[in-house]
């Protein structure tokens, strides 16, 4: 479960985060995951409540956003919408696609208490 990893290394970020800021508590952190990051959300979720126990996260409301994948078509020259990687061209079913979009993880707001 490479979830757990990636859990690991968001609950680093925050803790970084706490440090620097000089908070104790997070009250909400949002994730987007995109499609093609290759990241299941509920083991994602899972991951990160279990670790968040006696952290900075463990009250957190955690949302996770899965913004769809983006790739460039050479066939087509246009960006097209894929809902994961080896998925063909929406619209010449080309598999010669470059993904552009949708291809991170991050933390993409944290709300803190003092
Ligand atoms: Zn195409």
């Amino acid at each position: 479960m490479h979830e757990v990893s990636l859990a690991s290394g968001i609950l680093k970020i925050v803790e970084a985060a706490a440090l620097r800021e000089q908070f104790a508590r997070v009250s909400l952190l949002r994730i987007e995951a995109g499609a093609l990051a290759g990241v299941e959300e509920r083991a994602l979720r899972f991951a990160l409540e279990v670790m968040a126990r006696d952290t900075c996260l463990q009250d957190a409301l955690i949302e996770i956003e899965t913004p769809p994948g983006e790739a460039w078509c050479s066939e087509c020259s246009a960006t097209v919408n894929i809902m994961a990687r080896g998925d063909p061209c929406g619209q010449c079913g080309n598999y010669q696609l470059r993904p552009t979009g949708g291809t991170e993880l991050r933390v993409i707001e944290m709300m803190v208490d003092d």
